[in-house]
């Protein structure tokens, strides 16, 4: 189901769980890895345009949400204030999201979109984990410097303690078992405790 007013989505009681990112994160090719579908979620032809809370049943007993990705560009004003107001009244409205998953692009270093956005969770919260992306792009020690330097500066400026994370890669198939072993505890104590 696709739309952009939060009293639309599912109403089903099932846990879920969001992907958000910046455009061209790599969000798609990560939900398509983790659902083991091509084309469930559309690669970006042009960012910044699925503008819509997509919601994706698994296995019919949980919810990923597919949110847009933001920080593109070439979006107008316009389109980014009403961008930013549905999807904070979806982060703030919708009860059964119990965990967010937010993207970084794990060769960049901290973005104040990234660091804004995770604050503003932060202050609302919205357990959330990070998802470094495109972990094949350089060498593993690289990898883990890189995400250490983040974490460092989380907590250098904000943070008592760095948020859990993964390290992924879509195009070779990293960290698929970790983010879905994670879903599927916080699924089972979920079910336990309703
Ligand atoms: P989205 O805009 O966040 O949905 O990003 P996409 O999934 O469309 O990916 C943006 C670009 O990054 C595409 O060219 C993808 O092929 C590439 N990409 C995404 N994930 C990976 C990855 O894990 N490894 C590599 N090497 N490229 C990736």
């Amino acid at each position: 189901m696709s739309n952009s007013e939060v009293s639309k989505c599912p109403s089903e009681p099932l846990p879920e769980y969001a992907f958000i990112g910046r455009s061209n994160v790599g969000k798609s090719s990560l939900i398509n890895m983790l659902t083991d579908r091509k084309h469930l979620a559309k690669t970006s032809g042009r960012p910044g345009k699925t503008q819509l809370i997509n919601h994706f049943k698994i296995n019919n007993n949980w919810f990923l949400v597919d949110l847009p990705g933001y920080g593109y560009a070439r979006v107008s004003k316009k389109e980014k204030s009403t961008f930013q107001k549905y999807i904070t009244n979806y982060f703030e409205q919708r009860k059964q999201l119990v965990c967010s998953f937010v993207l970084v692009d794990i060769r960049h270093e901290p973005q104040p979109i990234d660091m804004e956005f995770m604050q503003w969770l932060g202050e609302n919260q919205i357990p959330f984990c990070i998802i470094f992306t495109k972990a094949d792009k350089l060498k593993p020690a690289i990898v883990e410097k890189n995400v250490q330097d983040y974490l460092n500066k989380m907590i250098e400026t904000l943070w008592e303690e760095a948020p859990k994370f993964f390290i992924t890669s879509s195009s070779k198939r990293i960290g698929r078992d970790e983010v879905l072993k994670f879903i599927a505890q916080i699924n089972k104590e979920f079910i336990e405790n309703s």
